[in-house]
């Protein structure tokens, strides 16, 4: 199995429940090793860019406006098949249909407040990371 990087986001309703830590654990405990990470507010000109793949749908103008509600933790995640891996350990989009024992299920509060981003793919996670971090700020 290939060794992978992917980019993750503690959104602003998890942060405000200080559940970074609770978060952390179950990113560790899932197998995963955080090897960047930093707090911060992302700004809206970022929040639009980061996702402009939905800017067509409706919830596009709340989502961002919820992003840049509170701070965020950004983190590079490193594992085996970490991206796939981040993905089931999130759970579902909805926490209404998110598993038992996902991050969603535990900690999310709505489809749209729902603590965690993960990135769907390689080259997103390519990307994302490279919106918020440089090569010398990640260290496995
Ligand atoms: P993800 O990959 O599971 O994060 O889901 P998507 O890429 O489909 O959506 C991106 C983010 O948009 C989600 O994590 C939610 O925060 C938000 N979102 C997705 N679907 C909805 C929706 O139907 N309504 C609202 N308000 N937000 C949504």
């Amino acid at each position: 199995m290939a060794v992978e990087r992917t980019f993750s986001i503690i959104k602003p309703d998890a942060t405000a429940r200080n559940l970074t830590g609770a978060i952390n654990a179950m990113i560790e405990q899932g197998g995963l090793r955080i090897v960047a990470q930093k707090r911060l507010c992302i700004s809206l000109p970022q929040a639009r860019k980061f996702y402009a793949v939905h800017k067509e749908r409706p919830f596009f103008n709340d989502l961002v406006d919820f992003m840049v509600s509170g701070p965020v933790v950004v983190q590079v995640l490193e594992g085996d098949n970490a991206i796939a891996k981040y993905r089931e350990l999130m759970g579902a989009t909805d926490p209404a249909k998110a598993a038992p024992g996902t991050i969603r299920k535990a900690h999310a509060k709505s489809i749209q407040e729902n603590s965690v981003h993960g990135s769907d793919a390689p080259e997103t996670a390519v990307k994302e990371i490279a919106q918020f971090f440089s090569d010398n700020e990640i260290v496995g």
